[in-house]
């Protein structure tokens, strides 16, 4: 289903002009308005989903063989030396449009761009009952 006030429900639906570079029944691919470095794609499903956890399991299952082309296709256009392949969800994982999407951010030595996690330090028992956590 689409929803009527999502600018990525328009752009992936073609209501709102965007730089397409790829596009099938299911997902638009678009440059992004604000790159991080040249070539930095977002896929987005046709259909609204919030985020990865409404997303239904049959775009789930098109997403990366989906990401493996159009990203093979950016390796071959733009001559990146690498890759990062982002989604946030939620607005304290810096989600900004309530839309899902995979960022996939081509990336080129030197290209002065930063995106990581300052490394965190746990004890075993910490991990244990971290990991019990998930597990149950
Ligand atoms: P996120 O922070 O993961 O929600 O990413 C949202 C991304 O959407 C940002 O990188 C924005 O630059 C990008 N963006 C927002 N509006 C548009 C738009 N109209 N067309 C293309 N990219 C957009
Ligand atoms: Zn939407």
């Amino acid at each position: 289903m689409k929803k009527d006030d999502c600018i990525f429900c328009k752009i992936a639906n073609g209501e709102i002009p965007a730089r397409t570079v790829y596009e099938d029944d299911k997902f638009r691919a678009v440059l992004d308005l604000g790159p991080a470095t040249d070539g930095h794609t977002l896929i987005l499903p046709k259909e609204h989903a919030d985020n990865l956890f409404d997303l239904p399991e049959e775009y789930a299952k098109e997403l990366i063989p989906v990401a493996q082309k159009i990203g093979s296709m950016m390796k071959a256009g733009l001559k990146c030396d690498g890759m990062n392949l982002v989604q946030n969800n939620g607005q304290v994982a810096g989600q900004t449009v309530m839309h899902f999407h995979l960022h996939l951010i081509p990336r080129y030595e030197n290209d002065g761009q930063r995106i990581g996690w300052k490394v965190g330090e746990r004890t075993d028992e910490e991990f244990d009952a971290i990991r019990k956590r998930i597990v149950g």
